[in-house]
């Protein structure tokens, strides 16, 4: 494998807006993906809850900078690096990640997408990625003649997972090992590394 494209909330650290619901009371900042399908229309929704609650950027990152990393990530990541490139790819905010993935990177490169911010502070609106889903990635990469592994949690990750040469669903939930009964599943990080050592290519699916 030459670059590893590495999910970051579910997979590294924990989900972000369910424990900014928890941290700030907002309940409706909880609201996922699966209640809310269409993923824009949910973060209007989240930025609109913000602004009404008088909660500015710096109060966001405030809240994540408590947030615990997943045990094991950085020795991962650190592992993972010492065999090829990481991309940690994900479909979170820059300036919501920085405050915990200042953390955990080391000299991977996180591609996801930027919020504007105006004069008083807030969350403005959402600059997303120019990429279709995370897939992109993975298939720009291979188009470079790069051999590709993948690890993600959720629905967001199934494309991506499955154009990787190698795709790992980490700890999904019971939805998503439905909805991609073909991908292989792993429960903690070292199974990655084990599978690793075997030098046979495998395409999973
Ligand atoms: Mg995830």
């Amino acid at each position: 494998m030459d670059t590893a494209c590495i999910d970051l909330e579910g997979v590294l650290i924990p989900e972000l807006w369910p424990m900014l619901a928890n941290a700030t009371g907002i309940e409706e900042l909880s609201l996922t993906t699966r209640e809310v399908p269409n993923y824009r229309a949910l973060m209007e929704r989240r930025l609109h809850l913000l602004r009404q609650s008088n909660l500015r950027l710096v109060d966001v990152q405030h809240h994540i900078r408590a947030a615990d990393l997943e045990p094991g990530a950085v020795e991962f990541l650190q592992a993972l690096e010492q065999r090829c490139e990481v991309l940690l790819v994900s479909d979170a905010f820059s300036q919501m990640v920085e405050p915990i993935t200042t953390r955990i990177r080391v000299r991977n490169t996180l591609l996801c997408h930027t919020f504007s911010i105006d004069g008083d502070g807030f969350i403005d609106r959402c600059l997303y990625a120019a990429r279709q889903g995370k897939e992109d990635v993975v298939k720009q990469l291979q188009s470079k003649g790069r051999k590709v592994l993948a690890v993600g949690d959720a629905f967001n990750d199934l494309q991506m997972l499955r154009s990787a040469d190698r795709g790992y669903l980490f700890r999904p939930s019971a939805t998503t090992r439905l909805a991609a009964p073909n991908l292989p599943v792993i429960e903690n990080y070292s199974q990655i590394e084990e599978a690793w050592g075997h030098s046979e290519p495998v395409k999973w699916q």
